[in-house]
């Protein structure tokens, strides 16, 4: 197996600037060249980049398998632009709508092996299949809801797993998709923070997982919608998450229409108006889950770096940019921010920005001590803010039955071990 030399730079030990429950692994910070070596982005994790703290690699030893390693010489193809295969096929002598060819099995006909490719040649198809990976990941575990609702849970060739989701309602298909193996910000009441971080997904791993809910779809069926609501913070893998939202919504690709993918944010500004400069007319959800700094201080570890206001100016940004209304997610969490009194600070903050609020029911996690509010509950404060003019809506909640919630399914499975 052919090997890049791995320069790892001076070893960085500068304190996360969030506080985490759990941050273990060493960290390294990297020539940035060192993105592009294969050898490397398998054995290396990329860990949080929020812009001006740090970017770093966190290298652990289960991380470097050496059949994960043998494996990793092939590249995976998911999420490379037409030009790029195109590139690859050119130095085979193929004509340009070869690529056209491929990229149409990949996510046209849903091709799950390079051999289905029936319209090249056995040689070419041989030559993809030692070249390139197309699908990398397992299903082991498919959980299904009496709703229709399904869940995966995907083991990736380092034997992590990461959630995806089919969330049907009549004509729409819904992917709800991971873009970090655990997560960094460890809000309160989540399951997918509860352990920390263990790695970033790559752009082709979050493409992959919305394939594989295209794949529950049926060929007949496409995905309408995505969003980016599974395990992780997607702005704190803000280059996969750009590159994989890139090729959702492209036509050669998954053709997803920007305005029906939502990514959703804990809340990183600087980040959110790098987003909001990229001017994708994707909708772009903010989790505020409390009405003050103080409270949501307590809730999500770093809402300590950014405060309401700072987040209220990044979401007006985002829509000067866009012209894209920006959500304001709310979970309902029973006697934690459900009062009246939140109701009507919710109000005033939705009413400083062009907003739209989502309430989302809380879908309790068995090891966290947080309760849903009851329906009448949840109602009043639907009420509240609808009385005081906010566009609001309460989500409906979804695939109960089959640990409906973020990080839900993964943390079951890991506690099984
Ligand atoms: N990290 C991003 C996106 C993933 S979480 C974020 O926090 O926005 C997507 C949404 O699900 C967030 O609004 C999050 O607060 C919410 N969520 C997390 N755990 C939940 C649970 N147990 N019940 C209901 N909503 C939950
Ligand atoms: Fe991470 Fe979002 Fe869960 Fe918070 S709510 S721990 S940011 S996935």
């Amino acid at each position: 197996m052919a090997r890049d030399t791995l320069v790892l730079c001076a070893l960085e030990t500068t304190a996360y600037p969030y506080p985490s429950r759990d941050r273990q692994g060493a960290v390294a910070s990297h020539d940035g060249s060192l993105a592009e070596n294969r050898s490397l982005t398998v054995a290396a994790r990329f860990v949080a980049t929020v812009p001006g703290h740090y970017s770093g690699l966190m290298l652990s030893e289960e991380s470097i398998s050496s059949d994960e390693i043998g494996s990793a010489d092939r590249r995976s193809i998911l999420g490379r632009s037409p030009e790029i295969v195109e590139g690859y096929l050119r130095e085979m002598n193929e004509p340009a709508f070869r690529a056209r060819q491929v990229i149409e099995w990949i996510y046209r006909h849903g091709a799950g092996e390079f051999s289905e490719m029936t319209n090249l040649s056995k040689r070419l198809r041989q030559r993809l299949t030692d070249d390139w990976t197309l699908f990398e990941s397992q299903i082991v575990n498919r959980a299904e809801s009496s709703d229709g609702t399904v869940k995966l849970l995907l083991q990736w060739r380092d034997r992590s797993t990461s959630e995806c989701v089919l969330i049907p309602d009549g004509v729409r298909r819904t992917a709800c998709i991971s873009t970090q193996v655990g997560c960094p910000v460890g809000c309160r009441f989540c399951a997918s923070g509860i352990d920390g971080l263990q790695r970033q997904l790559s752009a082709a791993q979050i493409v992959e997982q919305a394939m594989r809910v295209q794949q529950l779809c049926g060929r007949e069926d496409r995905l309408s919608n995505v969003v980016f609501m599974g395990l992780g913070e997607p702005l704190a893998n803000f280059d996969a998450t750009v590159d994989a939202l890139r090729t959702i919504n492209a036509d050669w690709g998954l053709n997803v229409g920007a305005r029906k993918i939502t990514v959703s944010t804990v809340g990183l500004a600087p980040r959110i108006r790098q987003l909001a400069d990229l001017k994708m007319q994707i909708t772009l959800a903010i989790s505020i889950h409390a009405p003050d700094d103080d409270l949501r201080k307590q809730l999500i570890p770093w809402a300590a770096a950014t405060s309401l206001d700072e987040l209220i100016d990044a979401g007006r940004y985002y829509f000067q940019k866009t012209g894209r209304e920006v959500t304001l997610e709310y979970v309902l969490l029973a006697g934690v921010n459900d009062q009246p009194d939140h109701a009507r600070g919710l109000a005033r903050l939705s009413r400083r920005l062009r907003s739209t609020v989502n309430l989302i029911p809380y879908n309790p996690v068995p090891e966290l001590p947080y309760r849903c509010p009851s329906p009448s509950a949840m109602q009043s404060f639907l009420l509240g803010l609808r009385e005081a003019g906010v566009n609001v809506h309460l989500r409906r909640s979804r695939g109960l039955d089959i640990d409906g919630a973020c990080g839900q399914l993964r943390r079951r499975e890991a506690l099984k071990r």
